[in-house]
């Protein structure tokens, strides 16, 4: 189907048709390390692309403001019944457009505007969506932020529960984008409990890892458990929202019609397929790479001499602070450096960073789209090794055009899922 598809937009439409193939390419011929990303299945991508594009289905099933919503019921009633068996959900909801969706909804569900709002600071590994000045969250909301504490560079619950009971927020959010230890849910679950808080526990990053048994769960102790379905989850771009049958109501209410129209149908089919997949027994083992590999890459990065954030990771990702073998480079050029060589990374500030979000002294790694390629133990010295090379290389481009040669015959070894 999707040979098909390609063909038909080869022919009617050659001048997008080549962009995308030279995307296919790029993506081929480069190492994925960017931690929110990954390489979904074909089976992924041909749902993604189906019919269902077509089809208006605002609503829930049994319950739609449209006609001819016969398969879009089907389908989103089995992406429900698979989230919440993979999770072991009461509730789910699978219509956000995305994790930011998600966030909003269960925002608008439990606050009201200038309520107080107890969150991971951004620059400690939060997410926009937890509080950014310039996002609507720390727009509409009194946002009181914790962080990681100087010497562990790790949450220390101590002084989250201080700021709970000092504060009193109405909702306590817990998850991150760029945290490499494991979060404790059962005491953010106690701290909420104490100060009356409700507790949302945003999944986005280690919803795998999780559906694994890699790392606790969320669901037995957070009110609301928020998630996109495209990082470790390996499905499309989308969100999803779990919650307690209490909650089931108020949250369905506040993604439609409260914050959001028609649902994405097809991405919905796209994630019954992941969710599909993400329920048999070789996922757990793709996930279990993830992080073996996330533990050989630090290492070698360690032996290297780079510093990690917190001393190494406990999941799928790790921010490198570049000060030590590099005190001049900042994350900024250390990305685009990298980039030239075909390492995709991303530039992360570190905790108690002094340079501004624009440069960052740090970079954040992550192994799950490596693994999907088939990546191991082996790989991750190797790619340790090819980074190292193409950041000490400094202004020698023709250094790194040799390293982006090795990163080509890499990559050609590990080709993507069924490209
Ligand atoms: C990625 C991420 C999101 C947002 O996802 P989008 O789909 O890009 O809106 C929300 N929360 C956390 C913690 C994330 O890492």
């Amino acid at each position: 189907m999707v040979a098909h598809l390609a063909r038909s937009l080869a022919e009617s439409d050659p001048e997008v048709m080549a962009i995308i193939v030279r995307e296919e390419e790029r993506q081929q011929n480069t190492l994925e390390l960017i931690a929110s990303e990954n390489h979904v299945s074909l089976a992924v991508r041909t749902a993604n692309a189906s019919v269902f594009t077509n089809k208006y289905a605002e609503g829930y099933p049994g319950k739609r403001y449209y006609g001819g919503c016969v398969n879009m019921d089907a389908i989103e009633n089995l992406a429900r019944e698979r989230a919440k068996k993979l999770f072991s959900a009461e509730h789910v909801n699978v219509q956000p457009h995305s994790g930011a969706q998600a966030n909003t909804a269960v925002y608008m569900a439990v606050l009201q505007p200038q309520d107080t709002v107890l969150s991971l600071d951004l620059a400690h590994g939060g997410h926009l969506t937890h509080g950014l000045k310039v996002n609507f969250s720390g727009t509409m909301y009194r946002i009181v932020p914790y962080g990681v504490e100087r010497d562990t560079e790790q949450v220390d619950m101590a002084n989250v529960r201080r700021l709970a009971l000092e504060h009193k927020p109405k909702l306590i959010i817990c998850g991150a984008s760029a945290y490499p230890r494991t979060i404790d849910f059962a005491a953010f679950a106690q701290i909420a409990k104490e100060c009356g808080a409700r507790l949302m526990a945003d999944i986005a990053h280690i919803a795998g890892l999780i559906v694994a048994g890699l790392h606790p769960s969320s669901i037995p102790h957070a009110d609301f458990t928020t998630t996109t379905t495209h990082k470790t989850l390996r499905g499309p771009r989308g969100g999803m929202i779990f919650c307690r049958a209490a909650d089931a109501a108020l949250i369905d209410k506040w993604i439609f019609p409260g914050t959001q129209g028609g649902p994405l149908m097809h991405t919905i089919a796209a994630k019954a397929v992941a969710l599909g997949e993400a329920l048999r027994p070789d996922f757990k083992q793709y996930q279990q790479q993830i992080v073996v590999n996330a533990r050989a890459l630090a290492e070698s990065l360690r032996s290297r001499g780079y510093r990690l954030v917190s001393g190494g990771t406990d999941n799928h990702l790790m921010l490198v602070d570049l000060r030590n073998v590099h005190p001049d480079l900042t994350g900024k050029q250390a990305e685009g450096w990298l980039e030239a060589a075909g390492v995709i990374v991303n530039k992360n500030m570190i905790p108690f960073d002094e340079r501004k979000p624009t440069q960052t002294s740090g970079l954040r790694l992550g192994t799950p789209a490596l693994t999907t390629r088939g990546m191991k133990e082996p790989e991750m010295v190797r790619v340790a090794d090819l980074l190292h090379r193409a950041l000490a290389a400094g202004d020698d481009e023709a250094v790194r055009a040799k390293v982006s040669g090795e990163v080509r015959e890499l990559c050609r070894q590990f080709p993507l899922p069924q490209a």
